[in-house]
């Protein structure tokens, strides 16, 4: 299959355009980008002709966006909830008990609403932290994989890694939790050597679901420091080292959990905790970050390692705002993510792209320390591929490169009339409405808002029914859980956030 688009605007965020628009052919061969070239300048006939010629004289084309952090598990819990604090709004998102086990078809279905989603916002690849409830296993998995192959996007999935208790996640825990609560919630945790042996275990098979799939990756995923003992996180890290693999962690989300540091690491930071058990490397990719110090940073960016933001998700939980100047200045990599579809609540990049841009105008009157959109556009990109496990191959448009591309019509809608600055719009003022295909590793995935290689329409109808029938049982209990726990954990959280009662204990 080769495919020419000639006289496009592109946007090609490789090394030498960055964001820039230019008028090119481009040419898809198989897999790969083949040629970025003048317009007109591809030989268009002759034995090597292209099976498909387009004028796209009309058409914008960019890499596809990189969602670099979400959770797939929240579609079930979408539109459940007003602004929250994460410790709060977690109770009722990821229950620590009480879930029974979905169906494996709905697994699938659950799926591909975050494919479908991502998909017709022109997201082409994802890092997706499962976090499937009660427990994950091949099997879970192993529909989370198909359903992102059958619809055709770039995934790379982990499974999540947890052996600390939930109430030993939280600040204050003895102080404001009852103790019949740390007892069950302690005695309910295996030994981590028993936790461990069992989550290495699913590593490996479903390491092995991505063999033969050029689209699907595994990356290990201990949910955060502070959720995992040492041990879990040092043989996480060697795993996957010695598997090229993303080792993807949650950093510094919230003040609560920057409180508890303070008493975890006996006044040593995350980052510098992380430092000293030798965890950090290029492989890592941190979602949030909001609560680095300057030493923090520096040992990030000489670690390599990347900080994936999540603008709206911090938004909704209250969780703080990441130090977007800091962080560049610094030479931190930093990608983008949705975030989970209960603390965004969609997976439209498109949406994290704009928030980006404009959002960090809040924190300092220096315009000269705003995002630009060259930056906020290869965070989405370029960025957000190295987050998720690609490098180089993926993320902008260059011969050799993989063909994941977005193409707008810049005549569909409003979002580009009149075309003053392709980038610029696309930023601003573009929704996803003008997104006429989406292609993911040379195919065909979505034409004209409809994706091509899955019967959208019957799947999430399918989806409504089952998840509408799952959830009328579990929800209220998960509500009930979530308002019983509610005032203990408030209090822990108010004692975090309160910056007198943080003077009293340093
Ligand atoms: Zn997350």
């Amino acid at each position: 299959m080769s495919t020419l688009w000639q006289n496009a605007l592109v946007i090609a965020l490789d090394d030498e355009h960055g964001s820039t628009p230019f008028r090119a052919d481009v040419r898809v061969e198989g897999d790969r980008v083949t040629a970025v070239e003048l317009p007109h300048s591809v030989e268009a006939s002759g034995p090597d002709a292209p099976r498909s010629i387009v004028d796209a004289t009309h058409l914008l084309i960019t890499p596809g966006l990189v969602n670099a952090h979400t959770h797939s598990w929240e579609i079930l819990v979408r539109g459940t909830s007003d602004p929250l604090p994460l410790e709060i709004w977690t109770l009722l998102s990821y229950p620590p008990s009480g879930v029974e086990p979905l169906p494996e078809r709905l697994i699938y279905l659950r799926t591909m609403v975050a494919a479908i989603e991502s998909l017709l916002g022109g997201t082409t690849a994802l890092l997706d932290d499962v976090g499937e409830l009660p427990d994950q296993s091949p099997s879970t998995i192993a529909q989370v994989y198909a359903a992102y192959d059958a619809a055709g996007i770039r995934a790379t999935c982990t499974g999540v890694g947890i052996d600390v208790p939930i109430v030993d996640r939280l600040p204050f825990a003895d102080e404001v939790l009852p103790a019949e609560i740390l007892r069950a919630s302690r005695e309910s945790m295996p030994p981590s050597a028993e936790v461990q042996e069992a989550y290495f275990g699913f590593c490996a098979a479903a390491r092995a679901l991505t063999t033969g799939r050029p689209r699907l990756r595994f990356a290990v995923a201990p949910s955060a420091p502070q959720r995992v003992t040492d041990g879990f996180l040092v043989r996480a890290a060697a795993e996957a080292r010695e598997h090229g693999e993303v080792l993807h962690l949650h950093l510094l989300e919230t003040r609560a959990q920057q409180t508890l540091a303070r008493t975890l690491y006996a006044g040593r930071t995350i980052v510098e905790h992380l430092d000293e058990l030798g965890v950090l490397g290029p492989n890592v990719t941190l979602a949030h970050g909001i609560w680095l110090t300057a030493g923090d940073l520096e040992l990030l960016a000489a670690s390599g390692a990347t900080v994936v933001h999540n603008p709206l998700s911090n938004l909704k939980l209250g969780s703080g705002v990441l130090g977007w100047r800091a962080l560049h200045d610094a030479g931190v990599r930093v990608a983008l993510g949705t975030d989970g579809a209960s603390s965004n609540d969609t997976m439209r990049m498109l949406d994290v792209v704009k928030t980006t841009a404009g959002l960090h105008t809040l924190t300092d009157p220096d315009y000269r320390t705003w995002p630009t959109v060259d930056e906020v556009l290869h965070a989405a990109t370029v960025v957000g591929a190295r987050a998720a496990g690609w490098g180089h191959e993926v993320g902008g448009i260059a011969p050799g490169r993989k063909a994941d591309l977005v193409l707008y019509d810049l005549t569909a809608g409003t979002a580009f009339t009149p075309l003053n600055d392709a980038a610029q719009q696309l930023v601003f003022a573009e929704n996803g409405s003008s997104i006429h295909q989406v292609w993911v590793d040379g195919r065909l995935v979505v034409e004209d808002g409809r994706c091509t290689r899955i019967d959208a329409d019957a799947l999430l109808a399918e989806f409504r029914e089952a998840a509408g029938a799952y959830l009328a049982e579990a929800l209220p209990r998960w509500r009930a859980f979530q308002s019983e726990m509610e005032p203990f954990v408030r209090e822990a959280y108010l004692r975090a956030t309160n910056p007198s009662h943080e003077e009293d204990h340093r």
